[in-house]
């Protein structure tokens, strides 16, 4: 935020405006889209609800109370409401603009203030410290102690404890930050440039992905460079109403990819991307970098987004499997990519194909949401696998890692064990196999 920016300016900027609660005409078309309501009917926990409560805050008719704060947060920020809306409420704004007013209205207790300050603030900014988390991690797999903690079911009586050690991501060594500051040639004849947003947790938990999505775009007559400087995007901030944090590191993300001149930036996660396509609005009122902002979230696509328009090389082996595809939230709802990921499966040789019943709604993973509303997010998630069983299908393939992350746990929880992987896995197989 420029720096003449008041504290009273943001609570007015950041918090959600008069003309977009407006646009709610209250109608509950949106209703049965929304995966807390259908889980427990209870309208303050729908969208018309939440958007109720707001209208009512902004109007100083409620105070943000544990109440308001609990229903908003029991909200998945999905988007599903906005794809079934007829009025144009853009229902995700909303939500992250009232996380962010409570953020900066309501104190927390001093464990979650210091628990908050050194993920969001330390952590996940951080690529040396990522590494040592990841590092842990490794070590804690490696040595068969995780092995024995599943075994033996150790933490059962712990309840929640067990679920969020189900839902630990994985280490993943050589990390992808060797990756970063790398230039990889394109195949072939040169079709585009490319600059590759490799994350923050996915260089750590998801380097195979990454690599694998570095391949697939390479083989599609890619050069992909993975620009020195950039990190976090800053998707987890926004949803936990962090947005000046985002900011920052926006910022960073804008000076290294400055100079590249892409053809396309290109994510292979959909929360992220979400994000990235949205740094205009995160930084409209930074005259220093709004303008910035706009001309890099033009240049966001989704990596699936991306081939599709580009016109996929069909070059691929034999793939005899049959997959069904999970949307993830932020990239049917948030980006409105649905067709694309589907048609790239669809190319692949000896794939069959399966829809998956309500594959746009949300799986329960949803950021940190998994390990915040843990026993929604399960009950969720054990309805998304006893769907994905009706399929038949032996992978379930999505194109965001947190929702592999949450899959995979519910394909040994609750699932069939069916393997979990992203559309750019899938076609990185096929090419391997050419
Ligand atoms: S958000 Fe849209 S669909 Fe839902 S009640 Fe408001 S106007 Fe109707
Ligand atoms: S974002 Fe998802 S969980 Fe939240 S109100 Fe909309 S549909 Fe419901």
């Amino acid at each position: 935020m420029a720096a003449s920016t008041t504290a009273s300016d943001l609570i007015r900027l950041d918090q959600p405006q008069q003309k977009d609660l407006d646009r709610c005409v209250h109608c509950g078309l949106c209703l049965n889209a929304c995966p807390t309501y259908r889980e427990l009917g209870v309208e303050m926990d729908s969208p018309r609800g939440r958007i109720y409560q707001m209208v009512q805050v902004a109007a100083g008719r409620l105070p943000v109370s544990d109440t308001y704060q609990e229903h908003i947060d029991l909200c998945l920020a999905c988007r599903a409401c906005e794809t079934a809306c007829p009025s144009g409420v853009q229902y995700g704004k909303l939500v992250e603009a009232a996380r962010a007013h409570i953020e900066m209205v309501k104190p927390r207790p001093w464990i979650d203030r210091a628990v908050r300050g050194f993920v969001y603030g330390r952590l996940l900014p951080s690529p040396s410290l990522m590494t040592l988390a990841g590092n842990l991690t490794a070590l804690y797999q490696a040595t068969g102690l995780q092995r024995l903690v599943r075994a033996t079911r150790i933490l059962k009586p712990f309840g929640r404890l067990e679920q969020l050690e189900r839902l630990m991501p994985p280490a993943e060594r050589p990390f992808f930050f060797d990756q970063t500051g790398r230039t990889f040639p394109a195949h072939g004849e040169r079709r585009a440039r490319v600059g590759f947003v490799a994350g923050c947790l996915a260089n750590v938990s998801f380097a195979r992905l990454n690599e694998a999505t570095v391949r697939v775009l390479q083989r599609n007559g890619c050069e992909v460079v993975v620009p020195a400087g950039q990190g976090c995007c800053g998707a987890l901030h926004v949803h936990a109403g962090l947005r000046e944090l985002a900011r920052d590191l926006a910022r960073r993300n804008l000076d290294a990819f400055a100079t590249g001149g892409y053809d396309a930036i290109v994510t292979n996660a959909a929360g992220c991307g979400s994000t990235l396509k949205e740094y205009a609005e995160l930084l409209e009122h930074d005259p220093a970098s709004a303008e910035r902002a706009a001309a890099f979230a033009a240049r966001v696509r989704d990596v699936t987004e991306f081939l599709a328009a580009l016109g996929l090389n069909r070059e691929m082996g034999q793939l005899p499997i049959t997959v069904t595809y999970q949307d993830s939230c932020h990239l049917a709802h948030g980006q409105r990519v649905r067709i694309q990921p589907r048609q790239l499966l669809e190319a692949v040789p000896g794939l069959k194909f399966k829809e998956l019943p309500l594959a746009d709604l949300c799986c329960g993973s949803a950021g940190v949401y998994n390990v915040q509303q843990t026993e929604m997010s399960m009950a969720l998630l054990e309805k998304k696998m006893q769907m994905a069983a009706t399929t038949g299908a032996d992978t379930i393939v999505t194109a965001n890692p947190g929702c592999m992350l949450q899959l995979r746990a519910g394909a040994a929880m609750f699932g069939r064990n069916q393997r979990v992987l992203h559309v750019v896995e899938v076609l990185d197989e096929a090419y391997r196999k050419a």
